[in-house]
């Protein structure tokens, strides 16, 4: 039988009970913030056709959906505390709402984020997802905000660039590649780990970060702009995903440069904390790069292995701009 509205909120979101919460199934859900904690709060909307293909895997779409935000919450310094969803489905198929379920309630548990609340309608045809995500900074911590990057930083990239972006060229058909190629560049973009611990632990170590979630250039650009400083970036340095190995140079550049999708975190820290982050990546086991310094001025500079240095024009995905 047909699941109406209710019924598919009661059998597939209204899974976690979290003590002290007053979540699913109110008016509006109700919960306590710890004294002196600020609250963080962001909100990400996908939709169908721009974000992902109609045939994603669901459990995949809901994984996604959730690491975006929490990638957010991230690169802000904050701990996250709970999350809600608001899906628009053009009809109710239960076997792609389940998967969906299941792939984004497994993100919840893990980083211990509950759905508390969210919204449920129908549309005339595509799926759209919206999901917001809180989360909390402790007292007396500095989050970090774009605006915080200064003259002398060195600038860090975690984990590796490049995968997501080339898997979306492959899906495009744009580019060639094996099957078993594409399904192994193909998790980068479709199940994303976001850096949640990474980001509250940079705390007090870094200034300023922000996730690659528009390309690096183009982000980096963003904390550029809101902190009035320019940045030498160093692209022999970049932390290459070992997968492109074997693709095309030009392509792997870009997709490094300019390749979105990635949810790793890009962060700006004095160099009197260059051990503790080393050691704090060894900690983590991610890999944390150095790849260039943050200096006076406005531009983004390229600076080549010999010393060349070239002013880059920071691209990267735009919604309603020209597409790189
Ligand atoms: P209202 O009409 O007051 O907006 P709804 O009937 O839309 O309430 O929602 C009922 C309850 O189910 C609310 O607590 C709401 O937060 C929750 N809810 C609705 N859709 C979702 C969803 N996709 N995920 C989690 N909770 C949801
Ligand atoms: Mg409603």
């Amino acid at each position: 039988m047909a699941l109406g509205e209710f019924a598919l909120i009661e059998r597939y979101f209204s899974g976690a009970k979290p003590a002290g919460i007053l979540g699913v199934g109110d008016d509006a859900a109700v919960m306590g913030v710890a004294p002196d904690h600020q609250l963080v709060v962001c909100k990400d909307l996908m939709v169908q056709g721009r974000h992902f293909f109609a045939d994603v895997e669901p459990a995949s779409l809901g994984h996604k959906s959730l690491a975006v935000n929490l990638s957010d919450l991230a690169a802000m310094g904050a701990r996250p505390s709970a999350c809600l969803l608001g899906l628009g489905l053009p009809s109710i198929d239960q076997e792609w709402v389940s998967e969906f379920s299941r792939g984004f309630v497994a993100l919840c548990e893990r980083w211990n984020c509950p759905l508390i609340g969210g919204d449920t309608v129908s549309t005339s045809g595509d799926i759209f997802i919206s999901v917001t995500a809180l989360g909390t900074l402790p007292p007396g911590t500095q989050d970090l905000r774009r605006s915080a990057a200064r003259v002398g930083d060195d600038l860090w990239v975690s984990g590796y660039l490049g995968a997501a972006s080339v898997a979306l060229e492959i899906l495009f058909g744009h580019v060639s590649a094996s099957q078993q190629t594409l399904q192994s560049l193909r998790s980068a973009l479709e199940w994303p780990e976001p850096r949640v611990t990474l980001g509250q632990r940079l705390l007090g170590l870094a200034h300023a970060a922000i996730d690659i979630s528009d390309g690096l250039t183009q982000d980096l650009g963003h904390v550029l702009k809101a902190s009035n400083v320019g940045a030498v970036v160093w692209p022999d340095q970049l932390p290459v995903d070992p997968q492109l190995a074997g693709f095309y140079p030009e392509l792997v550049r870009r997709a490094v440069l300019q390749g979105g999708d990635v949810y790793e975190l890009c962060f700006c820290a004095p160099a009197s904390n260059r051990l503790a982050i080393e050691e704090l990546g060894r900690d983590l086991k991610i890999k944390l790069t150095r790849v260039g310094e943050i200096i006076e001025g406005k531009d983004l500079l390229l600076q080549s292995a010999d010393g060349i240095r070239s002013v880059v024009q920071p691209k990267g995905f735009d919604h309603f701009g020209e597409q790189p």
